[in-house]
């Protein structure tokens, strides 16, 4: 199991272009990777990062644009994204969600980042490795609890 030196809080991130910013002032609840074909779609890359924040640990500065898609597990989300340079930004985000995702690219220092695991692994890329003590799932999982808690225990919460 890999550890995480999770930098101190708050940490920075936002668009490409800077009209989006935001600051993260407390703990992730858990990062993963996610393969699935969906995700390949909205990064224009191999896989989407998603780490789940709570809520009200983030403060955001400008107004993204956002629009609903379906999801490869049939669950509606709406994705956001800068809408003067088209970064996706965060998924999930509802008034009445305690947590949502942000795309972990757009942190300004994303260099600590070690995922949890890696889910839809049946659509990965082929080039793409996963360790052999990683969580690996096929499809979604049932349910997050345990990359929660491998994320819990590489960051030192356990
Ligand atoms: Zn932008
Ligand atoms: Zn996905």
């Amino acid at each position: 199991m890999q550890t995480v030196n999770v930098p101190p809080f708050p940490l920075s991130g936002g668009c490409q272009c800077g009209r989006i910013r935001y600051r993260l002032k407390a703990m992730p609840v858990v990062f993963y990777l996610c393969h699935c074909t969906h995700c390949q779609k909205q990064s224009s890359s191999a896989y989407g990062e998603s780490i789940r924040v709570r809520a009200a640990d983030i403060e955001i500065e400008g107004q993204p644009k956002g629009f609903h898609v379906q999801a490869e597990s049939g669950a509606q989300k709406v994705c956001e994204f800068c809408p003067d340079c088209g970064t996706r930004l965060f998924h999930g985000r509802r008034p009445e969600a305690e947590t949502f995702n942000i795309k972990g690219g757009t942190l300004d220092d994303a260099a600590w980042l070690r995922p949890a695991g890696h889910i839809w692994t049946r659509s990965r890329q082929a080039f793409v490795t996963i360790g052999a003590d990683e969580l690996s799932f096929d499809k979604g999982p049932a349910t997050y609890q345990p990359l929660i808690e491998r994320w819990r225990q590489m960051t030192g919460q356990t």
